[in-house]
């Protein structure tokens, strides 16, 4: 399984290995949102502060289009 060093805390992160660009990966170790950014080999970056996930709706339920622009 690949690794990769989480940006937050520089600890090993396991990427799943049929991870793909894009993905997103939680970090065991301080628990950051991670997003795959390369895969050869794998780099994680922070992922952006972006509360709106669809899977999770119900809690924001304010209007985004005054946060954006
Ligand atoms: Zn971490």
């Amino acid at each position: 399984m690949p690794t990769s060093i989480c940006p937050e805390c520089s600890e090993e992160v396991y990427v799943d290995a049929e991870s793909e660009q894009g993905d997103n990966v939680i970090c065991d170790e301080c628990g950051a949102k991670l997003v795959v950014v390369g895969l050869d080999p794998v780099e994680l970056d922070p992922q952006e502060e972006a509360d709106s996930d669809p899977t999770a709706s119900g809690l924001d339920s304010y209007d985004f289009d005054e946060e954006r622009y």
